[in-house]
């Protein structure tokens, strides 16, 4: 009788916002012991040093514009290794179950018989707002926390009535093209001109930026100071609460 030919694993990892710090142990741990690495362009290169030195590392960038390898081929991709017997380490940035597409990738290895461990990872908001010292909840002033895509079809469509305003911090993912429409669209739901609002771009690496301003002011904030991708938009008056925050705020507020 002829032996099963053994499947590989294909381990789902969070490699957190950036820096190689914010890696779990056990990220860690595995990308060690890996021979593939498959990863998106948002992981940073201080973390993809910490993979075996004879691993293989095959990039699977995306870009808003630029889809290297669509979505259908990553999942083949790494089904197809699993399948002729290797463990396959797929490394996105963030935690994979967080607007990573993580679910598509499970479902394609089960559907196919390839086991799948998810490791979860510092998702960027997290990150953003340790490192920007912008505490995402607050006994006096902010008990509801939400993530939202601020690049997803129908954006004019999606129903966000209620996640920003008094008492709440929306964190909102992929917005920096889309600006503009999220700050209308949120005064259009009924906030004020004057909520306060923080942009992090590169959180958790080394040419952070923390940007305050005005909702109103959100479109200008980052046309103004060409706020590139990644940047988290963060909404809310945990923004504003410290001495430090509140007079950046007064400064952008008034330029
Ligand atoms: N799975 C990832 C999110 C992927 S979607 C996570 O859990 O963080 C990509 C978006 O994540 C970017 O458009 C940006 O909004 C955000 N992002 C990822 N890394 C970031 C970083 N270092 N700084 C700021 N935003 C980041």
């Amino acid at each position: 009788m002829r032996a099963m030919a053994k499947v590989g694993t294909v381990y789902l990892v969070g490699a957190g916002p950036g820096d190689p710090d914010l890696l779990t142990v056990r990220a860690a741990r595995l990308l060690g012991e890996a021979q593939i690495v498959v990863h998106d362009g948002l992981v940073d290169a201080a973390v993809l040093a910490l993979a075996r030195p004879d691993a293989e590392l095959i990039s699977v960038a995306k870009s808003r514009a630029r889809h290297t390898l669509p979505q259908e081929k990553i999942n083949a991709l790494l089904v197809r290794e699993a399948l002729a017997g290797r463990d396959v380490l797929r490394l996105k940035g963030g935690d994979p179950f967080v607007f990573g597409r993580g679910g598509e990738e499970a479902e394609a290895c089960r559907a196919a018989g390839v086991s799948v461990e998810v490791v979860p990872g510092i998702t960027s908001a997290l990150g953003a707002a340790a490192a920007a010292q912008i505490p995402l909840t607050h006994r006096e002033g902010a008990s509801i926390v939400s993530f939202v895509a601020g690049q997803c079809k129908g954006l004019a469509e999606q129903n966000w009535a209620g996640l920003a305003g008094k008492g709440r911090t929306l964190v909102i993912y992929m917005g920096v093209k889309t600006a503009p429409q999220i700050a209308e669209k949120l005064m259009a739901d009924g906030l004020t001109p004057d909520v306060p609002i923080a942009v992090i771009e590169n959180a958790n690496r080394a040419n952070m930026r923390v940007l305050r301003g005005p909702l109103a002011a959100l479109p200008e904030l980052v046309e103004r100071e060409r706020v590139k991708s990644p940047a988290l938009i963060v909404i809310g008056d945990v923004t504003a609460r410290d001495d430090a925050a509140l007079q950046t705020f007064a400064l952008e507020a008034q330029a």
